[in-house]
C-alpha cells in the first residue's frame, strides 16, 4: 500500500497544485494557451481520480487496521493466561478478561485495586519480593503463589512479571506486565507424585527397573531409595556396576533366573517370586518380588520391574509355626470348607500324616476325619465351632479322637487338633459299666442288709423276749447269770444289727430324722444311765455337765442324738481304764444355714465327750471317721465294735446340720466334739408330742382285753406273756383273716397287729376292719402296729396307713406300755368299748 513511487507522484502533484494555486497562477494563466490549459485540466482530473482512488485505498486500510486491533483485543482478552498491567505499587491498571474470570471478579472492580489482596497470606512475602526483584533487576521474574477467588476458593498460579518499557513514557510512569497461569493441575500432579514417592520410600518394598537387552538383564534404570533397607545406596545400583540380579542369594539365583525365563516364555506379565537376598553386609533376608514384564510388539520382554517386599519376619514366624506343627505329637489338620459343603484336607502335620496316611491332601475329609454327614464341629454358618469326641478312620482302623476345632476368622478354614482318647473312652466305658454294676450290687447289698436285719430282728425278738420271760421264772443263781449273759449278748447283737441297718440307710441316703420336742437333759441322762454298767466294769466314772443356758425343751431327734452321744460315750469307756468320761453340752452361736446368713435354727448346742484314755495318733484322727475303720487291732481287741460307730455318728450329726470332730493326744485322752442346731418349741408340748423321755405310765396302764395278731409263734408267745404279766387279757391269732373273724364277733379294747404277715398283711387287715358296715363299732377298735422295721418315719407311715400307734420290734416293754397308755387315755383310740 505504501508504495514509494506513488508517494513520490503524490508529492509532485501536490507541489504543482500548490504552485498553480499561489502567486504564479494569474500571470501564467494569462500567458497560457488554451491548449496548455486543457492539458493542465486534464492532468488535474487524472490526479483527482488518482486521489480518490488513493482515498478509497486509505479507508480500506484503516478498516483493516481496526479489525486487526479488535482481533488483538480479543486475543488479549481470551488468551489462555491472565494478563494484568500493574503500577509499581502493584495496583491493577488493566486486566484481560481471562484474568478477571480466573479471579471471578469483574474487570471494573479489579481496576484500581492492589493485586496483592488476591494473594494468599502465606505467599504475600514471596509475591512482594518478586515484584521488588522485577523492578530492581529489570528482569522478568516467575513465582508460584496461591490466589484467592472472590468466592474464597484458591488455586495455584504461576506469576510472570516484567517491566513494560516504552520510550514514550517517563520512568516515573513505569508499569509492570504480569502474566498469570493457573497451574493447579500441575501442582496437584506434583503433589500426587510427591505422595507416591513418599509412600514408596516409606514402604518396606523397594522398586527396581531394568531393561532386557538381547535376553539379558541390562543395567538398573531405576531403583527407589529404600533399597537402603538392604544396606545399598541408589548409586550402588544405578552406577551400572552391579547387575540387577546381584542381590539375589547365590543359592536362589539359578531358581530365580529359571523362573524368569519360564515366565517370559509363558507370555505372562505379572507374577510373584519368593527368594532370599543378601544385604550389603551379608545378612540374609526373605523377600517376595512382584515382577512386571513389559514386552515389545513382537512379544519379547524388554523391561522388567520388580516390587521387592521384605517378608523375613513372617517367613521366620511361619518357620516357627512349622517347627511346632512338625514336632507336635498330636495330629493337627487344616480343612477347607468348600462351597459345595464338602470339607477338603488342605494340610496335615507329620503326626496326622502318620496316622491318616500321606495320600489324603486335597481330598474330602468326610470318609476318615469323621464320618458324619454334616460337620459336627461347625455348629452353624456363623462358624462357631465346638470341641467334641469324634470317631475317625486311621490307618490302624477306627479310633476315637477328642477334637478341638477353630474356624479361622473370615476364612473358610478350620484348624483341628486331636488327641486319641480311644483307650480313655474304653476305660471310661468299662468304668461306667463297673460303676453301674457296683451300684446295682450296692443296692442289692443295702436291700440284703435291710432284709437280713429285719429277718434277724424277728428271731432276736423271740430270743430276747424268752430270756426276759426266763429271768422272771425260778432260777438258780448260776442259771440266772447264764441267762443274763445271754441277754447281754443278744443286746450286743441287736446293736450291731442296728448299726448295719443304719449304715445301709446312710449308704442309700434314706436316713431320716424325727422332729419332735424333747427334754435335752433327760435324754442325755437316760443315755448315760445305759452305760453305768460298762463304766463300772472298766473302773471309769461317767459325768454329765449341762450348761444352765441350755433350753429345757428343744425340737429335734432325741433318739439319734442319744445314739451319737451313746456311741462317743461307749468309745470313751472302751478306750479308757480307770479314768473319767465327761459329757458336756453348752449353747454356742447358732450354725449358719445353707445360704450362709440366716442361722439354720435359733439354738446351737456344742456337745463334747472327753476321756483320759489311750488317745488317737494325729495321723489317724481323720481315718477313724471312715466306715469299718478300727485302729490298732491289738488295742481294739476286746473293745469290740464294728468300726461303724463314728462314721454313722458323723453322718447323723451332718444330717442334723452340724459337724463332728476330734482333738486327741496319744496317752492323754480324746475329746470328741459335735455341734448341731435345734428349734425351740412354739408352745408347751401337747399330747402326742410328749417329750421322748417323759415318764411312761407303764405301771398305771389299766388291764385291757387285747387281740394279738402275730404270725411268728415265738414272738406271739413272748408278747402274750409280757402283756399277761402286766395284767392284760390277751387273745392271740396268727393271721389277718383269723383276726377279722374274731373281731366280727368279739369286742377288744385294742389290737396289736404285726405289719408283715403272710396272707393278709397288717395294713390290709386294718383296711378291712375299718369298714363299719361289716364290723359296726368294732371298726373303730384302736390298732397298734408291731413291726421289725425300725426305719425312721415309719411311725408316721403307720399312722398314715390308719394305725393308731406303732411299736417297733423287738418289743421294748416301756414303749409298749407308753402306747397302751395312750390308747387307754383315748389318744388314738376311737371308742371306749367294751
Ligand atoms: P468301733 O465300733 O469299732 O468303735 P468306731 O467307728 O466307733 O468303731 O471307732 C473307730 C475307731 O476309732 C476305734 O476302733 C478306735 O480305734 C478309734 N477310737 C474311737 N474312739 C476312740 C477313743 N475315745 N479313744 C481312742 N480311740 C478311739
Amino acid at each position: 500500500m505504501h508504495d514509494p513511487d506513488s508517494d513520490e507522484m503524490l508529492a509532485t502533484l501536490r507541489r504543482k497544485a500548490e504552485s498553480l494555486a499561489t502567486d504564479a497562477l494569474p500571470a501564467e494563466a494569462a500567458a497560457m494557451s488554451a491548449e496548455a490549459l486543457a492539458r493542465l485540466v486534464h492532468e488535474l482530473r487524472v490526479n483527482q481520480i488518482e486521489l480518490e482512488l488513493q482515498n478509497e485505498e486509505l479507508r480500506r486500510t484503516q478498516s483493516e487496521l481496526a479489525q486487526t486491533r479488535d482481533r488483538y483485543a480479543n486475543l488479549y482478552d481470551f488468551a489462555p493466561a491472565g494478563y494484568f498491567t500493574l503500577d509499581t505499587r502493584g495496583v491493577i491498571l488493566e486486566a484481560n478478561l481471562k484474568g478477571s474470570t480466573m479471579l471471578g471478579i469483574p474487570r471494573t472492580e479489579l481496576i484500581g485495586k492492589p493485586f496483592g489482596v488476591r494473594v494468599a497470606r502465606l505467599d504475600q512475602t514471596a509475591f512482594h519480593a518478586g515484584i521488588g526483584r522485577t523492578l530492581d533487576t529489570g528482569l522478568p521474574q516467575t513465582l508460584e503463589v496461591r490466589l484467592t477467588r472472590r468466592d474464597g476458593s484458591r488455586f495455584y498460579a504461576e506469576l510472570t512479571t516484567e517491566i513494560c518499557t516504552s520510550q514514550d513514557l517517563p520512568p516515573a510512569q513505569t508499569t509492570l506486565r504480569m502474566m498469570v497461569a493457573d497451574v493447579s493441575l500441575r501442582c496437584e500432579a506434583n503433589e500426587t507424585m510427591r505422595q507416591a514417592s513418599l509412600i514408596l520410600e516409606a514402604s518396606p518394598a523397594y522398586l527396581i527397573r531394568y531393561p532386557v537387552i538381547d535376553g539379558d538383564p541390562g543395567p538398573v534404570s531405576f531403583v527407589s531409595s529404600n533399597i537402603a533397607r538392604f544396606g545399598f545406596s541408589r548409586e550402588d545400583l544405578l552406577s551400572g556396576e552391579r547387575s540387577p540380579r546381584s542381590l539375589v542369594h547365590p543359592e536362589d539365583l539359578p531358581r530365580v533366573e529359571a523362573a524368569l525365563r519360564d515366565q517370559a516364555a509363558s507370555g505372562r506379565n505379572a507374577f510373584a517370586l519368593d527368594y532370599r537376598i543378601l544385604t550389603k553386609n551379608g545378612q540374609v533376608r526373605h523377600v517376595t518380588d512382584r515382577v512386571q514384564f513389559t514386552r515389545n510388539a513382537a512379544g519379547a520382554v524388554i523391561d522388567v520391574q520388580g516390587l521387592v517386599l521384605d517378608v523375613t519376619e513372617s517367613v521366620l514366624a511361619r518357620r516357627d509355626l512349622e517347627t511346632v506343627l512338625d514336632s507336635a505329637p498330636i495330629p493337627i489338620v487344616k480343612v477347607r470348607l468348600a462351597e459345595s459343603g464338602d470339607r477338603i484336607l488342605e494340610y496335615q502335620n507329620p503326626a496326622a500324616e502318620r496316622i491318616f496316611g500321606p495320600m489324603n491332601l486335597g481330598k474330602s475329609c468326610k470318609a476318615y476325619l469323621c464320618n458324619k454327614e454334616t460337620c459336627p464341629v461347625l455348629t452353624d454358618a456363623s462358624g462357631l465351632v465346638r470341641d467334641r469326641e469324634c470317631s475317625v478312620t486311621t490307618l490302624d482302623g477306627e479310633r476315637i479322637m477328642y477334637k478341638t476345632a477353630r474356624k479361622l476368622p473370615g476364612a473358610p478354614y478350620i484348624i483341628e487338633a486331636m488327641i486319641d482318647v480311644t483307650e480313655l473312652m474304653r476305660t471310661r466305658e468299662r468304668l461306667t459299666k463297673a460303676m453301674e454294676a457296683s451300684q446295682t450290687a450296692n443296692r442289692a447289698k443295702s436291700q440284703f442288709l435291710a432284709t437280713m436285719s429285719h429277718e434277724i430282728r424277728t428271731p432276736m425278738n423271740g430270743i430276747m423276749g424268752m430270756l426276759e420271760l426266763a429271768t422272771a421264772t425260778e432260777l438258780t443263781p448260776e442259771q440266772h447269770e447264764y441267762i443274763d449273759l445271754a441277754r447281754q449278748s443278744a443286746q450286743n447283737l441287736l446293736e450291731i444289727i442296728n448299726d448295719i441297718l443304719d449304715f445301709s440307710r446312710v449308704e442309700a441316703g434314706r436316713m431320716e430324722l424325727a422332729r419332735r420336742p424333747f427334754a435335752v437333759r433327760a435324754t442325755l441322762e437316760g443315755c448315760l444311765r445305759l452305760f453305768d454298767g460298762l463304766a463300772a466294769r472298766h473302773g471309769n466314772s461317767l459325768v454329765l455337765a449341762v450348761d444352765q443356758a441350755v433350753p429345757k425343751i428343744l425340737i429335734g431327734d432325741p433318739g439319734r442324738l442319744a445314739q451319737v452321744v451313746g456311741n462317743l460315750i461307749s468309745n470313751g469307756l472302751k478306750f479308757t481304764k480307770k479314768g473319767t468320761v465327761r459329757v458336756t453340752v453348752a449353747p454356742v452361736m447358732p450354725l449358719p444355714g445353707t445360704d450362709g446368713r440366716q442361722p439354720a435354727a435359733p439354738v446351737g448346742l456344742l456337745f463334747s465327750v472327753a476321756d483320759d484314755g489311750i488317745g488317737i495318733p494325729p495321723d489317724k484322727q481323720e481315718r477313724i471317721f471312715d466306715y469299718f475303720t478300727q485302729l490298732d487291732a491289738s488295742l481294739n481287741r476286746g473293745a469290740g465294735g464294728t468300726g461303724l460307730g463314728l462314721s454313722i455318728s458323723k453322718s447323723l450329726v451332718e444330717l442334723m446340720g452340724g459337724r463332728l470332730w476330734v482333738q486327741s493326744t496319744p496317752g492323754q485322752g480324746s475329746t470328741f466334739f459335735f455341734n448341731a442346731p435345734f428349734d425351740l418349741p412354739e408352745k408347751a408340748p401337747q399330747h402326742g408330742q410328749t417329750p421322748a423321755t417323759a415318764p411312761t405310765a407303764g405301771a398305771t396302764v389299766p388291764p385291757m382285753s387285747i387281740l394279738l395278731v402275730e404270725d411268728n409263734f415265738i414272738n406271739q408267745i413272748v408278747a402274750k406273756r409280757l402283756l399277761e404279766r402286766r395284767g392284760h387279757v390277751v387273745t392271740a391269732v396268727d393271721s389277718g383273716a383269723a383276726a377279722l373273724e374274731l373281731l366280727a364277733t368279739t369286742p377288744f379294747h385294742c389290737v396289736l397287729m404285726d405289719v408283715e404277715m403272710p396272707g393278709l398283711s397288717g395294713p390290709e387287715t386294718l383296711a378291712q376292719l375299718r369298714d363299719p358296715a361289716r364290723f359296726g363299732e368294732a371298726a373303730q377298735t384302736p390298732v397298734v402296729a408291731l413291726t421289725a422295721h425300725a426305719l425312721k418315719g415309719y411311725r408316721e407311715r403307720m399312722v398314715e396307713a390308719g394305725f393308731d400307734d406303732y411299736v417297733p420290734k423287738p418289743i421294748d416293754m416301756h414303749e409298749l406300755d407308753a402306747a397302751l397308755t395312750r390308747i387307754a387315755n383315748g389318744a388314738g383310740s376311737r371308742t371306749d368299748r367294751p
